[in-house]
């Protein structure tokens, strides 16, 4: 017997993705699966079916691609069993910005930022008709760390927290859960594709740990789920300190220190 509601998932062909739909697999979820690889995808869906005894469809498609995205939208607009979606699908990219072209850079923005908005709006109507659904966000703490030199990608993950918050405040009141999901560094196949060579880098986490651990969050309705981090204390202190300054922002005049020129 399978859960009621489906969830589609988009990036599903491996790494993170592919974990997540065995986890939602193994809770009796049936799976919608996006990605391009369709023969990965295939693979999947048939041992997920096998094993688990629910139904997945395969959706190959590319989501930088206008009529691939908009053939997901409309899956997501008009399925109505699908109650979750995970917008997981990303890429990153090696260099620093001026190694970078403006078509990487747009191919990045377009995959990261652009497909995950239009498919959260694609799918947000139906779930608040419904009154329940889930949303979530597979956003980065490179988003919270210029330092870590990765302008363009942290950006993108910038833009999925803070897209996660305000989607929260609009849509928690209507039923609807939306998480934002901040890994850092995961072993999966992202770092080969981008040509990022990890071999120096410091221990990662393992793709098993960093998916369980962000649906320990999604079973709290965490709005933040950061599995890295180690004392959540300092999250709630960034938080708190972002409300605080809001509250010192006045907007009818200036601060006293752009009064006078010196
Ligand atoms: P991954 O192993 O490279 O998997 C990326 C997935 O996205 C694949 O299924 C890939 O499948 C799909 N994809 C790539 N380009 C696509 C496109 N144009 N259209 C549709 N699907 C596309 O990467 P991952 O590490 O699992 O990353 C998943 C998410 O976690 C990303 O958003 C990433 O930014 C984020 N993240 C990862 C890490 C990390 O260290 N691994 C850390 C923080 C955040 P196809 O090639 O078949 O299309």
């Amino acid at each position: 017997m399978t859960n009621s509601t489906s969830v589609l998932i988009t990036g599903a062909s491996t790494g993170i993705g592919a974990t997540y739909a065995e986890r939602f697999a193994q809770r009796g979820h049936d799976l919608v699966l996006v990605a391009r690889d369709k023969v990965r995808l295939d693979a999947l869906a048939s041992r997920l079916n096998h094993e688990y005894g629910v139904n997945v469809d395969v959706m190959p498609a590319d989501l930088t691609k206008p009529n691939d995205l908009l053939t997901v939208e409309a899956r997501l607009r008009n399925d109505a069993r699908i109650g979750t979606l995970i917008n997981n699908a990303g890429i990153a990219q090696s260099g620093s910005f001026i190694e970078q072209t403006p078509d990487q850079v747009e191919q990045l923005i377009a995959l990261n930022t652009t497909a995950l908005a239009r498919l959260s709006n694609a799918v947000a109507p139906r779930l608040v008709q419904a009154g329940t659904g889930a949303i979530i966000n597979i956003s980065s703490v490179v988003g919270l760390a210029p330092e870590f030199q990765m302008s363009v990608y942290g950006a993108t993950k910038a833009f999925v927290l803070f897209l996660s918050q305000g989607l929260h405040l609009e849509l928690s009141p209507k039923g609807i859960y939306v998480q934002a999901v901040l890994p850092a560094g995961t072993y999966t196949e992202i770092w080969d594709r981008a040509g990022i060579d990890i071999s120096t880098y410091p221990a990662m986490m393992k793709v098993d740990d960093l998916v369980d651990a962000a649906l320990v969050g999604f079973d709290r309705r965490e709005l933040v789920t950061i599995p890295p981090l180690q004392n959540v204390t300092h999250w709630n202190a960034l938080d708190t300190a972002r409300q605080v300054l809001l509250s010192d922002i006045n907007q009818a005049q200036a601060a006293e220190r752009y009064k006078s020129a010196s």
